[in-house]
């Protein structure tokens, strides 16, 4: 952090700024600061800030425009602390600390078969406890469920025998105790006590078990071939692709100032993406690039950068979607660009959005997808969703059955949602399977298809992660991110099945799990996110099963989340609320979607053309922001 003076009257943060300084904390030194905000355009003052008070933490998280104003009200002193620094900082200390662990475990004869992976698993599942000097850890003969390693200090290991009391061993930093615990089913055969302050990693025997499986099979377990053929035949991807450079005519009807209409074409270059349809509607060209003719159609959606719509390829008539971003927009961020590209290229998956083509024109940069024409699951919720009077045994209402109605929101059917959140767990598990973590579940980017069957699309946020390497941008979207990224802990595909809770609660009652009806601040829902103590309340028409299941997953430690223990996605399968269901039936798409999309394509497309008249011109790049922008996608 560093210093900062700030003369009275001055304003540190406006209300509404995007800029370089929307991404800084204050901590008030000296002097006082008013915070105001608009309301029916006029200033009110809504709170005062002094020495210790801060402000300004969202901003440590992601971009967003600052919510208020603050004006210092006399000379000033703040603390200021950039979010680069800080998430800089956080992945430095999270690193070293779990480095340090690492280094640990590499010194335990016991895990010397571990692979690096698991050692990072125990890493996360270690827990640090102290105790003081003269405590009896381990008494001989009690039950033993947890595995300790001395981080500091020293401890004895005395055994009660017919002859009396022997002391057995003395252990330092870096020894372990417990293990026979966790390999037999006896009770402990020896005492520990604490002869200095002690410090230890403490592992449960349920979470070893989970994470690594029994100890002895895991030792005797090297990679079997059966094992080992398995998980390539899950990571074969569609192989390499191939990309045939390709030029692209884009035709667009033009509404003329004068009345009438003119076809627009717009030229651009790029490549197909192994794609048999399209490529084989194109004739084989001597030498040069293939020709594709797409003419646009209706709008479908559109995101904070991009427009989506209808195209028909000339020769084949087949129908995508093609996705539209101004270069400029997303200039600043190219590797979501990039990433989105290379995933969704590469990616071969029922369940996952499949990009046919991408390109680039002066100003645009260009994919073509497959063609969702049944919207998205929040079509789906707002469709669904209901609201249902219910008798509830609260306080004075002991029996439910006298209680009076009560109104409340609910989603769709448990049924329905299973179908689709099924459809989702294949996805990610594909996708973890190929290292790929998404990041950004949310109804909106789960789109449906013709039939009623849903893929998983918008790539913007996914990335590609090393095995074992975890990652530590913020990003996601605020009520749906994960406790372990919004702390800046580093995360790998944890998050992704955090994401499936919150989007199963959001389909079951149509509401998020941390927001209320009062609040929807996002720093106020990412407090209860991280919050151990902040409860989610589940209403009373969802069944156990339906409870049991998100609560797994919103569990907040990633370690002990279901999807990352030992049996990853297929616990998620396992779960009693999915039962019965035929996993492989699904993914061959041989099953009946319980939901035919609706054409409401026509409502849609008002709300659209609604949104884009009130969005301003697009803007003008300079020659500057044009070769930039050049450079930047010059291999898009
Ligand atoms: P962004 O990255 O800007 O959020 P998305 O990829 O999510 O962009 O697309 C924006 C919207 O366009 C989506 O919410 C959806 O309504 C629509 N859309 C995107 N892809 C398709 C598709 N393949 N088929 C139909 N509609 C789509
Ligand atoms: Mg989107």
């Amino acid at each position: 952090m560093y210093e900062r003076s700030v003369t009275a009257g001055e304003i540190l943060i406006k209300e509404g700024d995007t800029g370089l300084g929307a991404s800084e904390l204050y901590v008030v030194k000296s002097g006082e600061f008013e915070v105001l905000e608009r309301r029916q355009g006029i200033n009110m003052r809504v709170n005062r800030k002094a020495r210790g008070d801060c402000f300004g933490e969202v901003s440590l998280m992601y971009s967003c425009p600052r919510s208020a104003t603050v004006a210092a009200l006399q000379d000033s002193v703040v603390w200021v602390l950039e979010r680069q620094v800080f998430r800089q900082y956080m992945q430095e200390v999270k690193e070293t600390e779990a480095s340090q662990v690492e280094l640990f475990l590499n010194s335990v004869p016991l895990l010397a078969s571990l692979s690096r992976e698991e050692k990072l698993m125990l890493v996360d599942a270690l827990e640090e406890q102290v105790f003081p000097a003269g405590t009896c850890i381990v008494r001989q003969g009690d039950p033993g469920d947890q595995f300790y390693i001395i981080k500091e200090g020293e401890a004895v290991v005395y055994q009660q025998t017919p002859q009396g009391m022997r002391t057995v061993n003395r252990l330092f930093k870096a020894d372990f105790f417990g293990e026979r615990a966790l390999l037999t089913e006896e009770p402990r055969a020896a005492s520990v006590e604490a002869t200095t302050k002690l410090k230890v990693f403490v592992l449960a025997r349920n979470r070893f078990v989970e994470i690594l499986g029994p100890l002895y099979s895991l030792m005797a377990r090297e990679k079997s071939p059966a094992v080992v053929t398995q998980r390539l035949m899950k990571l074969q991807t569609k192989g390499t692709p191939t990309h045939l450079p390709a030029e692209v005519l884009v035709k667009r009807k033009k509404r003329l100032r004068g009345g009438g209409e003119t076809w627009e074409v717009v030229r651009a270059r790029g490549h197909l993406d192994e794609v048999q349809e399209l490529r084989a509607s194109v004739p084989p060209g001597e030498k040069q690039p293939a020709q594709v003719v797409l003419t646009e159609g209706a709008i479908l959606g559109g995101g904070a950068f991009s427009r989506v719509s209808i195209v028909t390829e000339e020769t084949s008539g087949r129908q995508y979607a093609m996705k539209r971003m101004r270069k400029s927009a997303v200039v600043q961020c190219p590797e979501h660009v990039f990433c989105e590209q290379a995933i969704t290229r590469n990616t071969a998956h029922p369940f996952c959005l499949r990009q046919y083509a991408s390109f680039q024109d002066k100003l645009h940069l260009y994919f073509l997808f497959d063609l969702m024409p049944g919207g998205d699951l929040m079509d789906v919720l707002v469709a669904e969703a209901r609201v249902i009077k219910r008798r509830i045994a609260q306080g004075a209402w002991k029996r439910a059955c006298l209680a009076p109605k009560v109104k409340m929101l609910k989603g769709m059917d448990e049924g329905l949602a299973r179908f689709y959140i099924a459809s989702i767990v294949l996805a990610l598990e594909y996708l973890h399977d190929n290292s790929i973590v998404y990041r950004d579940l949310k109804p909106e980017n789960v789109f449906i298809d013709s039939q009623g069957f849903v893929k998983l699309g918008d790539f913007g946020f996914a990335k590609v992660l090393e095995s074992g390497k975890r990652t530590y941008t913020f990003c996601g979207t605020p009520g749906y991110v994960a406790p372990e990224n919004v702390l800046a802990h580093g995360y790998n595909t944890s998050v992704d099945w955090w994401g499936l809770g919150v989007l199963l609660y959001v389909l079951l009652t149509g509401r998020q799990p941390f927001s209320s009806p009062k609040t929807d601040d996002p720093m106020v829902v990412m407090r209860r996110i991280v919050d151990d103590n902040w409860r989610v309340k589940y209403p009373p028409y969802l069944s156990g099963q339906a409870k049991d299941l998100i609560s797994r997953l919103l569990e907040r430690k990633p370690t002990r989340r279901l999807g990352m223990l030992n049996g990853r996605a297929a616990d998620i399968k396992r779960h009693k609320w999915f039962e019965g269901l035929d996993w492989e039936a699904l993914e061959a798409r041989k099953v009946e979607p319980p939901r035919r999309p609706r054409d409401d394509s026509a409502k849609r497309l008002r709300e659209l053309t609604d949104n884009e008249r009130k969005q301003k011109r697009e803007p003008k790049e300079t020659p500057e922001e044009l070769q930039e922008c050049e450079m930047v996608f010059a291999d898009f």
